[in-house]
């Protein structure tokens, strides 16, 4: 008999610990975890350097009011300015908190240039944005809105549909808000000449690009965030899963233009922004930004990338497509992807589900070679048993 609430469809196993990318299941099973609280422990689990920053601060200073100044966070705030096109950085606890903080930047923008009737938001549908009312609403999607009443703001253009996402652009239109490689809706990457058309696009209509990098930001992509590479500067780009690595930090950056809208008493969190936290994000902003690591990353990727599609050729009626960048990978099957996702259960290989019959993998982002070499292992055999 369970006491929690029945909204999610668990796995019948528990862990007592985990450490790197390894988790130890409570009936003494290690499994090698693939999810890593989907793509939230960026380091994997229990790495000693966060070990020893959460045991330091934690005997100094846990929460204080924002309230008051915050040295932690004003040095975390700095950090993401000066690695990014951002100018300022307002913290939240989790990624629905800050896509919908981005949308009440995005609508203040508009209001305080004296444009108050610039509100909707145009996004993908069946994208993900959290599960916020506001946020579902933001997604498009009938599945996760069902049931919940109606929040109004939000208007849909289909994924590669270019004509029609200039038609829905209106005089009420404040922003475009797209996942820069939709994490939930299939690993899909949006391309980088797609993103250079989607600014222009946004400057000649004078609206905002509001990029949600929460799930392949931070690294995930092999670069710190997944639209660097396309050399386009946002607006707005709410982030959280991986910047905690673990530890529940969300955070909205912008530039300077639209940070201008946001001024006392606009918006606000009791949690967000914490020293407990804020100490976390440094120590992880600290070990994920630099070029070494995301050139490991990189390297990571590769050869990941090159045994999977090996795969693919060899298994051409069970592998449909490899998709993805840097540690945000998805294979997209021909068979039935929660047999596929439990037989890997089974070999303790730990994934996860996404849309369009995808199967995610998410490894740590310091993931080692031999770690990646037994997942494809046992993707291998599991595909061979199934063939
Ligand atoms: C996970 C996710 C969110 C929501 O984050 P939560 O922390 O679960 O609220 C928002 N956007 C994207 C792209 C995500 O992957």
């Amino acid at each position: 008999m369970t006491s929690l609430a029945n909204n999610y469809n668990r796995r019948n196993i528990s862990f007592k610990y985990g450490k790197g990318s390894f988790l130890y299941s409570t009936n003494g099973k290690k499994y090698l975890d693939f999810v890593q609280g989907i793509a939230v422990n960026s380091l994997g689990h229990a790495h000693p350097k966060l070990v020893k920053t959460i045991r330091d601060q934690s005997k100094k200073l846990w929460h204080v009011s924002n309230a008051f100044q915050i040295p932690e966070g004003e040095k975390l705030a700095k950090k993401l300015c000066q690695k990014t096109f951002a100018d300022y950085v307002m913290f939240q606890n989790s990624g629905a908190e800050a896509t919908e903080a981005s949308i009440k930047v995005a609508r203040r923008y508009f209001y305080s240039i004296g444009k108050p009737y610039k509100t909707r938001i145009l996004c993908i549908k069946n994208s993900f944005h959290g599960r916020t009312l506001a946020t579902i609403f933001a997604s498009g999607s009938k599945k996760m809105t069902e049931g919940f009443g109606h929040i109004g703001g939000f208007d849909h253009f289909v994924f590669g549909d270019h004509k029609s996402l200039k038609k829905k652009i209106k005089k009420n239109t404040a922003a475009i808000m797209v996942e820069t490689i939709m994490g939930e809706g299939g690993i899909k990457v949006i391309p980088d000449w797609c993103l250079k058309e989607l600014r222009k696009l946004c400057d000649k209509k004078k609206i905002l690009l509001i990029l949600d990098e929460v799930q392949c930001g931070i690294s995930r992509s092999g670069n710190f965030f997944a639209f660097e590479k396309s050399k386009v500067a946002p607006d707005i780009v709410p982030i959280a899963k991986g910047i905690g690595s673990g530890f529940p930090i969300g955070a909205v950056l912008m530039n300077k233009k639209v940070a201008a809208g946001m001024t006392p008493g606009t918006h606000g969190s009791t949690f967000g922004g914490n020293p407990l936290a804020m100490c976390v994000g440094n120590s992880v902003m600290d070990l994920v930004s630099s070029k070494k690591f995301l050139n490991n990353v990189k390297k990571s990727s590769r050869f990941f990338f090159s045994n999977l599609n090996q795969l693919k050729k060899k298994y051409p009626n069970i592998i449909k497509e490899i998709r993805g960048r840097g540690l945000l990978i998805g294979i997209q099957l021909h068979t039935d992807q929660s047999n596929f996702i439990k037989k890997l259960t089974e070999n303790k290989l730990l994934t996860i589900r996404a849309a369009e019959n995808v199967v995610r993998i998410l490894p740590p982002l310091n993931v080692k070679k031999n770690e990646i070499r037994m997942a494809v292992k046992i993707i291998d055999k599991v595909c061979s048993e199934l063939k």
